[in-house]
């Protein structure tokens, strides 16, 4: 049973001296359990945060010396429960960094077995296409015409936001790293236009890019995005807080002031809202439905950096801060 323990907790960015690959017997599930074989591994930024050791998170830190978790696709190769039978495929929401864990049951969610694109199920179909979808349209609340600015724009979570922004009737500005990258947000998924935040004046683009305001702001990044964003949200402007990457290794590269930041809220009546895609679950279903729809309409394009063996999670996890993926970042494993 191959692993990846972390056996460190990462000093800034995640380095491969943090992680150690682990082999140990195939474990043997009890009555009521359930023996799975991950298929694919799910790599997200929040993983970064249960690396540390300190409880100020909605999540408990990882264990040291254990695989962290995480979600996987997985199939079910030994079933002792009447409700899963071997073959079964499952999305599993913590059980990865592992060849082979065991279930209880609990929080399985079960896929169709002639499902065409499993690694999906963890992206577009699930946990970071579900957080796009609840953000944005439950907080965000974007209008027809209103403009919509979307940071790591070309991520998991971003690239979908964005494109369900366009199916919204908005006009959407991604903001991602690099030219190359922003010529795809644009080419593949059909934003409106792009900016590549590591160029000079970042704020004077987006003036220009967004010249009637923005009346949504999707944030993923915090940092000097945020602060180029901010000055020029419209009255009435609604912000999802979705996730703060750029401060996950460290120190945000911005300092501004929360006084002043409040103050604007005031000023411009805007409402500020941070949310977990977890409190939001019973609304899974008619996501999955909405989703589906939009894909095999082509309406909406799912994109996907996958990375083969799991000894390369080390790797492509400290990726994920350097912005190496476009789409959703998934490990995929033998079968
Ligand atoms: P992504 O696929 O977007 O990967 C992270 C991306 O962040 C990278 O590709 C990189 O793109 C960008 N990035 C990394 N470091 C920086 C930096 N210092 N400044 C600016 N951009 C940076 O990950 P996800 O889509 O899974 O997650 C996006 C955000 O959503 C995260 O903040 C995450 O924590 C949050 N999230 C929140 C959830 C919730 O329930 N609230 C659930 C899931 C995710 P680039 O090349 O553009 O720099």
């Amino acid at each position: 049973n191959e692993q990846v323990h972390l056996v460190r907790r990462p000093q800034g960015a995640p380095v491969a001296e943090d992680f150690r690959v682990v082999r140990g017997p195939v474990p043997v599930p009890n009555d009521g359990e359930l023996l799975l074989r991950n298929l694919y591994l799910s790599l997200d930024p929040y993983m970064r945060g249960r690396m540390d050791d300190h409880h100020d998170s909605y999540a408990p830190p990882y264990a040291l010396h254990a695989p962290p978790g995480g979600g996987t696709v997985a199939r079910v190769v030994q079933s002792r429960r009447d409700d899963f039978a071997e073959g079964d495929l499952v999305v599993a929401p913590d059980a990865g960094w592992r060849t082979f864990a065991i279930s209880n049951g609990a929080d399985l969610r079960r896929l169709p077995s002639d499902i065409k694109q499993p690694s999906r199920a963890l992206g577009v179909l699930g946990m970071t296409g579900f957080t796009a979808w609840w953000g944005l349209t439950a907080i965000g609340k974007p209008r027809y015409n209103e403009t919509l600015v979307v940071s790591a724009a070309a991520g998991a979570v971003g690239s979908v936001a964005g494109q369900i922004g366009r199916l919204l009737g908005c006009r959407v500005v991604g903001i991602a790293g690099g030219a190359e990258k922003c010529r795809r947000v644009v080419e593949d998924l059909g934003f409106d236009a792009c900016l590549d935040y590591r160029a000079p004046d970042l704020a004077g683009r987006l003036a220009e890019a967004a010249s009637d305001g923005i009346d949504v702001y999707f944030e993923n990044v915090g940092g000097i995005v945020q602060e180029a964003v901010w000055p020029l949200l419209n009255n009435g402007a609604r912000v999802p807080v979705c996730g703060l990457v750029s401060g996950y290794n460290g120190a945000p590269d911005a300092s501004g002031s929360i006084h002043a930041l409040l103050m604007s809220l005031i000023v411009k009546r805007i409402r500020v809202q941070g949310f977990l895609n977890a409190d939001h679950l019973k609304h899974f279903g008619e996501f999955e439905q909405e989703m589906q729809r939009w894909l095999d309409t082509g309406q909406l394009r799912a994109h996907e950096t996958i990375i083969d063996g799991l000894d390369q999670a080390p790797s492509a996890f400290a990726s994920l801060f350097e912005g190496a993926n476009f789409g959703k970042l998934v490990i995929e494993l033998p079968a």
